[in-house]
Parts: structure tokens; sequence; C-alpha cells
């Protein structure tokens, strides 16, 4: 998917991919509830649901539409567990959080691009804390056989536990750290 200068779309994320047969041979999951989201101007998120593109991965994207409206596009739910869907919605929701979806979209792979993802993986595990916190084990172990899967190399995948580990038992609310992340783009 290209990006076009009209747009004030700035971040297509990939959150999570997950494959199939992490997703328990196949097996169709229902796919969750999407949980409340709204930007950093107060503007509500939709979602929206597609299934069967690209087959057999799940992921997520935070952008614009052409209309201007905040929206995450899920791609492919029933292949990740209800945990891990939510995971993905929050790590989603938290780049229109932090005001990333707005900000010109750093070169992938860059510092600031890793940055990005580092943040909205804090705000999601954050949220699922506060939100779902019995998933946490099985997030953990999701977001680790996937990235394993999929080929991430042992390095990438153990810095992302370990950067939403940190998160997770050391950071206060997710209102606080997105406060904190906002205050932090402003001084910039
Ligand atoms: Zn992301």
């Amino acid at each position: 998917m290209r990006l076009q200068r009209t747009h004030p779309v700035a971040c297509l994320s990939l959150a999570i991919i997950t494959s199939s047969s992490f997703a328990a041979a196949e097996a169709m999951h229902s796919v969750v509830t999407p949980p409340s989201c709204s930007n950093n101007q107060g503007e509500p998120v939709l979602f929206i649901s597609r299934s069967g593109l690209q087959g057999q991965v799940a992921a997520g994207m935070a952008y614009r539409d052409t209309d201007g409206n905040p929206i995450i596009y899920r791609m492919n739910y029933d292949k990740a567990t209800p945990a891990f869907q939510r995971f993905i919605d929050f790590h989603e929701c938290a780049h229109h959080q932090a005001g990333h979806v707005d900000q010109p979209h750093p070169p992938r792979n860059s510092f600031g691009h890793l940055m990005n993802e580092s943040i909205a993986d804090c705000i999601a595990i954050l949220r699922l804390r506060e939100e779902a916190n019995e998933t946490y084990a099985v997030v953990i172990d999701g977001l680790k056989n996937a990235m394993t899967e999929v080929g991430f190399p042992k390095s990438s995948t153990d810095s992302r536990i370990s950067n939403v580990t940190n998160c997770y038992e050391n950071y206060g609310s997710s209102a606080e750290f997105i406060e904190r992340v906002l205050t932090q783009s402003r001084a910039d």
C-alpha cells in the first residue's frame, strides 16, 4: 500500500504478524469487540475489519482515510487469538493516541520508526494491564512465537519483549505515559 501526498496519512504500521500455524492449526477465532479509542485530538477512531486479505496473517494498520477520519484497519483477526487481537487493537490505537499518525512517517527501521513502535507497544501493554490483565502471559507468548515464526532475529524479538515487560512491570498508567509522550513530542 502506498502513501499519497494528498492524504494526511502518515503511519501504516503493521503491528503484529501471526502465522496461521501459530493460530492453533488454522483454527478460526471469533473477533473481539474493539476497545474504545480516540486520538490525541479527541476524535473517535473507527475500526474496520477485513478477512481473507493476503491469507494467513493477522495485522493492524493505523491511518487517516481520504476524508481525514482516524481509522484502524483490522486484517484477518480471525487468525489470531482474542487476547492477541486485543493487543493489536491497543497497539494501533496507541499510534493514534500518541499522534504518530499525523507525524511524517519515519523511514522503516530507522531509530524514529523503532521508537514509535516501542511507544505503541508500551501503551498497548499498559492498556492490556488495565483492561485485560489476565491475558498478559498469552500475549507475551504469542508475541514471542509469532515474531520467531515470521523470521525476526532473536535479538529483535528479545528487545521487543524486554521493552514490553519493562513497561508492564515498572510504568504507571497508560494515560500518564501517553501524556508524557505528547509533552515530549510538543517539546521537540
Ligand atoms: Zn506499530
